[in-house]
């Protein structure tokens, strides 16, 4: 029997219209029995997140006129989602709820999560499916991870007593959070519907997870920099949690761990363009199909690197474990360190160093004792990832060959150790163009 789970983001539930077709995609298939949703997102590019809305909800608490303001315009995307699908709720009442919670602290979970929450409970109403809330089944612990063997226990068997009083009804299931062991609601990462959808996908032990959103699966690169990039038909879940890792943000880079463990395929597919294939996300691909050498390329801005030069480095056992313990410390994770005989680079997100920037410098000063201590923002971290580059002995060369006849200099390149990867560094300024000069790679055939 097939089982799937289908995840729909934040456009498709942006309005009434999109509510409507995700009803259709449900139900042209009994086997999509389990529906998972995000909180309403964007109708067009210059509008607003609910989740954004109900965030600064909680951040203007102590400020009544911002407040009302933000309330307002959420209360009115309701009014016209309810209203438009002609269902009976009585949500005023239930966003005046949410408000009253507003002004208390330490509610800032509660209410992002709210979006979720009546996005599951708008579509139970609409086409009478049944709402089951994920407080209290979604378990974290008290350093806010989840434990995932208890959540997948909880939802199964959940599922388990829906399924054995009404068989025919889809499962209506709020993204994005759980609860904790005081019952408060958690929240996962921005994005984080994604990674609840696979949690009930491993849960029902789905045979696939679909995973619905405004474009026709993973491309090639981000489609917001680089025009029109080829789509990625199939994708390992290696590759992708490299990719989603390094900035395509189409898929949370967690999404992968509960569902690749025991080999349920994620299928990204388009709400708007539902008979389109997407892209198939598995943990190998069939060998059949012709790929690509370059599977995918992906990249953020905004990181700092903080060189160190010191004579004779290399003779001082135990420098780099010295030197790395100061930024755990910190709690600030490291990206890469590339290293030469006496020089070594740490490259961290610059919104994480800024803060305690002056608190490690003195500390790197005092421990380390470097001849040279630089530090550079405006570096931005672009991964070019694809299983098939180990066979590709040109690739580095097809590479370099891209940048050069653009004329973009390298600041760093780390031949990522599994082989399935090459990060290079180039500055901020320089991002846009080096995607756009990358894309050429999409032609090498395997
Ligand atoms: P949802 O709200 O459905 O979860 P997201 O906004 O999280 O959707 O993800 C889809 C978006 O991801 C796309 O609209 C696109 O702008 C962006 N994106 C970034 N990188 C890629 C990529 N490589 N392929 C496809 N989409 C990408
Ligand atoms: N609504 C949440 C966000 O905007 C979670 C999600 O859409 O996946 O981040
Ligand atoms: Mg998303």
């Amino acid at each position: 029997m097939k089982k799937i789970v289908a995840k729909f983001g934040g456009s498709s539930l942006a309005d009434a219209n999109q509510i409507r077709k995700v009803k259709e995609i449900l139900f042209a298939n009994d086997d999509r029995k389990y529906c998972v949703v995000s909180a309403s997102g964007k109708r067009n590019k210059d509008d607003d997140k609910i989740t954004d809305l109900l965030i600064s909800l909680y951040n203007y608490r102590d400020d009544e006129d911002k407040q009302k303001k933000v309330f307002e315009s959420i209360k009115s995307r309701y009014i016209d989602i309810v209203s438009n699908l002609k269902i009976t709720y009585d949500i005023e009442s239930e966003l005046d709820k949410i408000l009253l919670e507003s002004k208390n602290k330490n509610t800032k979970d509660y209410l992002a999560s709210r979006g979720e929450y009546l996005s599951a409970k708008i579509l139970s109403l609409f086409f009478d499916g049944i709402f089951l809330d994920m407080s209290g089944l979604i378990i974290f612990d008290d350093n806010n991870k989840v434990d995932y063997e208890l959540s997948f226990k909880n939802i199964k068997s959940a599922i388990e007593n829906i399924e054995a009083k009404s068989p025919d009804k889809k499962i209506i299931i709020p993204g994005f959070y759980g609860s904790n062991s005081a019952n408060e609601i958690v929240t996962f990462s921005r994005g984080g519907s994604d990674i609840t959808g696979a949690i009930v996908a491993r849960a029902v032990e789905a045979t696939l997870y679909e995973n619905w959103t405004d474009v026709s699966g993973v491309m090639f690169e981000d489609p917001r920099v680089v025009k029109d990039p080829p789509n990625i038909e199939y994708i390992t879940y290696t590759e992708l949690r490299e990719l989603s890792y390094m900035g395509a943000n189409v898929l949370h880079e967690e999404t992968v761990y509960p569902v690749s463990k025991v080999g349920i395929p994620i299928n990204i597919l388009n709400t708007n363009v539902p008979n389109d294939k997407g892209t198939m996300i598995m943990s190998s691909i069939p060998s059949i199909v012709k790929r690509r050498v370059v599977t995918g390329i992906a990249g953020k801005k905004g990181f700092t690197s903080i060189l160190l030069q010191k004579t004779l480095m290399n003779e001082e056992v135990g420098f780099v474990a010295r030197l790395l313990k100061i930024f755990e410390k910190e709690k600030i994770s490291v990206e890469h360190c590339p290293t030469g005989i006496d020089t070594i680079s740490i490259i961290v997100r610059t919104e994480l160093l800024k803060a305690k920037e002056n608190i490690i410098l003195d500390e790197i000063k005092k421990e380390m004792k470097p001849d040279v201590l630089n530090v550079e923002d405006g570096l931005s971290i672009i991964a070019i990832v694809g299983e098939g580059m180990v066979y590709h002995k040109e690739i580095t060369y097809e590479i370099f060959k891209c940048l050069h006849e653009e004329n973009i200099g390298v600041k760093m390149i780390d031949l990522g150790s599994s082989g399935i990867n090459v990060i290079i560094g180039v500055n901020d300024s320089d991002y846009e163009k080096t995607l756009m000069a990358l894309k050429n790679l999409s032609s090498i055939k395997v």
